[in-house]
């Protein structure tokens, strides 16, 4: 590790053990703090807007979310589990927020692990410019690459991302013949669940020959988040998809030749 590697900062708001939904095998989590993106289902409020710590209140108590932390602190931090990245094909994962908006910081973490030999994943939404991602995609094994609207005027307004951004850095992440890229569809009823984006998205897959795709259906599990925040939660009323709609999206999929995974998180 260098010295200057081993010194920069990142503010990071959360450091998530034992994952097994956020890439290949039992994985490290590293939640990077900041995201442009406002898309009314975040599990993650608490990531949004800016590189700056969050405050909220929390039964009572007032918390602060993000710490500033060093290349060489993070990378002490996980390899306390590398014993079961070994074990189980598993490694460490960069997420958000959205992970290229702390590019600089994610790459110095990136480098370091991949020099050691640890499986790298990042989560991303590919909504910054080409030159963010590319700068990290040769210290990477794995893209969680989310896709979420596929229409350019409901993509800006409803989750403010340009979806022609998104789509050229999906394809620049495909075109890594040493990346595992796995495009990620978080399936939200009314929203991203409406037959035209479903369709859109699938036509989009194949017309760049990919081949698997991962579900994420919709869940409440961040609905307190917004109350400690103070925020709106405007999706708070919105019910999850029962199994027979699952499978019926499912179906969708696989009838396009495309493998599906049902994830447990969106
Ligand atoms: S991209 Fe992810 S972190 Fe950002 S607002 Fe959307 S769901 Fe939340």
């Amino acid at each position: 590790m260098d010295a200057m590697n081993n010194e920069l900062k990142g503010l990071v708001f959360n450091i998530q053990r034992y994952s097994i939904h956020d890439g290949t095998g039992i994985r490290t989590v590293i939640f990077l703090k900041g995201c442009p993106l406002k898309c009314p289902w975040c599990a993650n409020p608490e990531s949004q807007k800016a590189v700056t710590p969050t405050q909220w209140l929390k039964n009572g108590k007032i918390e602060i979310i993000g710490e500033w932390l060093t290349v060489s602190e993070v990378v002490e931090e996980v390899l306390k589990d590398e014993i079961f990245f070994r074990t189980s094909g598993g490694g460490v994962t960069l997420s958000g927020g959205e992970v290229l908006t702390q590019s600089v910081f994610a790459q110095a973490l990136l480098r370091e692990f991949y020099e050691l030999g640890i499986h790298t994943a990042i989560e991303t939404t590919g909504c910054y410019s080409k030159e963010r991602l590319a700068s990290l995609c040769p210290y990477l094994n794995e893209i969680l690459f989310d896709l979420k609207l596929m229409d350019s005027e409901q993509s800006k307004r409803v989750i403010g991302a340009d979806i022609n951004l998104v789509k050229a850095n999906f394809e620049l992440a495909i075109g890594q013949s040493e990346i595992a890229v796995i495009p990620r569809i978080p399936l939200i009823p009314s929203y991203t669940v409406k037959p035209d984006n479903l369709i859109a998205i699938i036509d989009y897959l194949k017309s760049l020959d990919v081949k698997r795709v991962h579900l994420l259906p919709f869940h409440q599990y961040g609905s307190s988040k917004y109350d400690y925040l103070g925020w709106d939660y405007q999706l708070k009323e919105l019910p999850t998809l029962l199994a027979d709609s699952l499978k019926a999206i499912q179906q969708m999929f696989e009838a396009a030749k495309l493998t599906t995974v049902m994830e447990g998180l969106a």
